[in-house]
């Protein structure tokens, strides 16, 4: 009784802390200036360059971005799965 209960909790524990890794890290200094604020990847000159969502106005890297055709801007997947 109850250690099953434990190993679950512990189990959500740790996916908590994988999810919120990205989110600790944006809110250091300039860390979006220089990283993906979706995936966390650097910037690169030109392999992977940053811009801007339209929606949330973090940078993004080119695999968390899509082009919005109609307003001729860039946004990121989650404000783009949010509209
Ligand atoms: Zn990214
Ligand atoms: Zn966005």
């Amino acid at each position: 009784m109850g250690s099953r209960g434990q190993v679950e909790g512990e189990l959500k524990q740790k996916l908590d802390e994988e999810g919120s890794k990205c989110s600790i890290l944006a809110k250091q200094q300039n860390f979006n200036e220089r990283c993906c604020i979706r995936c966390c990847s650097p910037f690169t000159f030109l392999i992977n360059t940053k811009r801007p969502c339209q929606d949330c106005k973090y940078n993004i890297c080119k695999n968390c971005s899509s082009y919005e055709k109609k307003e001729k801007a860039w946004l990121c997947t989650v404000c783009q799965q949010a509209r």
